[in-house]
């Protein structure tokens, strides 16, 4: 079963855009995930074509309507696609690697990009839409939006990325920001390579690499850090660099 991405947005034009280079561009001209993008103004049913309309109660900018967008919908997922539907939203659940792990295991998506003030509340409810964020800053659309959760379950999806272990030991998949990458020249700028990555021994290299990953989670995101050591204490106690 090919995953398969539906976008409803005002800007159709704007897809496959970034998500047609590189490995997910590869994979998407290979058939491995599939990706539509549905014009929202099609289900417009006025003579000009209108999606949107002045916000009831007042106040600055535009809504989408929900009778537009609700029609654009049903007519990309009906009742019975298995497809979770989203919104692209800053009142969001926020995007996690977590949450993005869930949507590339399954079926695919259908993702609904806001534009204006957003969307009629209640075409939210109607359609069931989940809310979903990609951080605490507001974009003038959804689509980048699609395009940065889509670029994260692609690269998921098996075959898309050349090493799939490149995968398991990123930031955030264990819970912790990933350690430093180094590579030729051995020295650079008077900086070397620290030495114990030539050492060829694995243990040791995977220790270090394990230290730097909890030092760099505990100064950058005392946040991931609390949660991590609330959910696994110390692998083998304090005392672990000092021994090696
Ligand atoms: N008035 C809204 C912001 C609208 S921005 C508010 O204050 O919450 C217009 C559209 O851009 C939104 O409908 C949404 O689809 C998209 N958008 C903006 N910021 C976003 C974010 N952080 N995450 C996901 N989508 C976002």
């Amino acid at each position: 079963m090919t995953f398969k991405a539906s976008i409803l947005t005002l800007y159709p034009d704007m897809f496959p855009g970034p998500l047609g280079a590189s490995l997910a561009g590869r994979a998407l001209e290979r058939g491995d995930w599939e990706l539509e993008a549905r014009q929202i103004r099609d289900h417009a049913t006025d003579r000009h074509r209108s999606v949107d309309d002045t916000p009831a109660g007042g106040g600055a900018g535009m809504v989408l309507r929900a009778d537009v967008l609700a029609r654009a919908i049903d007519a990309t997922s009906p009742p019975e696609d298995p497809r979770p539907r989203l919104l692209m939203s800053p009142r969001g659940r926020p995007l996690t690697q977590s949450l993005v792990r869930d949507i590339g295991a399954g079926p695919g998506v259908v993702i609904v990009c806001g534009r204006f003030e957003g969307v009629d509340e209640r075409v939210i409810t109607g359609r069931g839409l989940t809310e979903v964020s990609i951080g605490d800053y507001i974009l003038s659309g959804g689509e980048i939006a699609a395009m940065v959760l889509l670029d994260a379950v692609v690269r998921l999806i098996p075959g898309v990325m050349g090493n799939a272990e490149s995968g398991a030991l990123e930031s955030f998949e264990t819970g912790l920001l990933e350690h430093p990458h180094y590579t030729r020249p051995r020295s650079f700028e008077g900086q070397d390579i620290p030495p114990i990555l030539a050492s060829g021994d694995h243990a040791r290299i995977d220790a270090w690499r394990r230290e730097e990953a909890e030092r760099l989670t505990r100064e950058r995101r005392p946040d991931l850090w609390q949660a991590h050591t609330r959910t696994q204490p110390p692998a083998d106690g304090p005392g672990k660099a000092e021994n090696r």
